[in-house]
């Protein structure tokens, strides 16, 4: 089925700032797009990273979510400006269970399931995660999809 991104996008930031969060979210849906797929599964990957991002940064952290697409392809990412993460590490973070420092403290505590979810889902939808991370500076992961699973409108609207 066809689901609008920025209803599905505002879904997820709405019930996260239902239970109260301390950072600021900035939401930018660059074009009204619809996306194919499952509702569930996307909302589940989507807030997965929406929720990293919000774990591993600092309150009052500013957290980007976007939207954005052209002819080839449409992209959501989620940027942070928190802990980052060292490149050594990043090929590993979509395997089940790893975490990449379990001492981190147990206030940022997690199974290191999310991002494998988050791989599983993007499979089933033809895209990619894309993760650019600087330590210390922040993050941001994207989720490539293939244009045959986004529809758009018109680009050449006549005015
Ligand atoms: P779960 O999501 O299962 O509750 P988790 O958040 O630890 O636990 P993943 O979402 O799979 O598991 O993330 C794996 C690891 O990748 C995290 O433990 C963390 O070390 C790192 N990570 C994920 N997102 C970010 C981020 N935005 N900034 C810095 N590190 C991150
Ligand atoms: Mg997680």
């Amino acid at each position: 089925q066809w689901h609008d991104l920025s209803e599905l996008i505002h879904g997820i930031v709405d019930s996260i700032q239902v239970i109260g969060d301390q950072h600021s979210i900035q939401v930018i849906i660059s074009s009204e797009s619809k996306l194919y797929g499952s509702y569930q599964e996307l909302y589940s990957a989507f807030s997965n990273l929406v929720v990293n991002a919000i774990k591993y940064s600092p309150e009052g952290g500013n957290i980007t979510i976007k939207w954005e697409n052209n002819l080839q392809e449409g992209i959501f990412s989620v940027t942070d400006n928190g802990l980052g993460i060292e490149a050594r590490y990043i090929p590993r973070l979509t395997e089940r269970f790893f975490r990449v420092d379990k001492g981190r403290g147990s206030s940022t505590g997690g199974t290191g399931l999310g991002l494998a979810i988050v791989k599983h889902v993007l499979l089933h939808h033809d895209a990619k995660l894309l993760i650019t991370s600087q330590p210390g500076q922040g993050s941001t992961f994207s989720c490539l999809f293939a244009a045959s699973r986004i529809q758009q409108p018109l680009l050449n609207k006549s005015e």
